[in-house]
């Protein structure tokens, strides 16, 4: 859709950041961009339309995206933190980073058998929405699929979370 394709436009690349040799996809001016904000947040649930009851959020980029597709879905979201942010955690896990490792955490507070969808900005290596999976797989809710905004092609983060159906809106291709 022309929504969609502008949308496209406004995902900024910024050469170096956070480090050297890394482009980073800064998605904030898609974000102040009401038609854009729409459009992906409609185009983020469309393949998993009726297989979720709640949408998992990844912190930090993955809240904003995850809270307007829950919007649009008629539905809620439930926040996926890094270590230490939330009042009672009912599962930490550990995961490799490309340098390190990093910790999320999640409560618990879903009715059994709620239906979860995944949803972050942006999919590089896999080792945030691989993480998250296994979290939820823990905790016995049933996963429809991850849907992330921008894929970054090469890192092999599809072939590491693709155990579900993985739906990507935009990629560096
Ligand atoms: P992964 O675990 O290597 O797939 O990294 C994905 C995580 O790092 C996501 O939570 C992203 O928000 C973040 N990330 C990695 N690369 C970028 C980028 O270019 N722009 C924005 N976030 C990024």
């Amino acid at each position: 859709s022309p929504a969609l394709a502008r949308a496209e436009g406004l995902i900024r690349e910024i050469p170096d950041y956070p480090q050297p040799g890394i482009l980073f996809r800064d998605i904030t001016p898609l974000l102040a961009d009401a038609e854009a904000l729409r459009a992906t947040s409609e185009a983020l649930i469309a393949p998993f339309a009726g297989q979720f009851d709640v949408i998992a959020g990844i912190e930090a980029r993955g809240f904003l995206l995850a809270s307007a597709a829950a919007i649009v879905a008629g539905t809620g979201m439930v926040p996926v933190r890094k270590a230490g942010k939330l009042p009672q955690p009912a599962v930490t896990i550990d995961y490799a980073l490309e340098y390190g490792t990093a910790t999320i955490e999640m409560h618990a507070d879903l009715e059994p058998g709620t239906r979860v969808l995944v949803i972050d900005d942006v999919l590089a290596t896999g080792g945030t929405v691989a993480a998250t999976l296994e979290m939820l797989e823990h905790l016995g809710y049933p996963v429809c699929g991850t849907s992330v905004l921008f894929e970054i092609e090469g890192l092999g983060g599809r072939e590491k979370v693709d155990d579900h159906p993985l739906h990507t809106v935009f990629r560096n291709d």
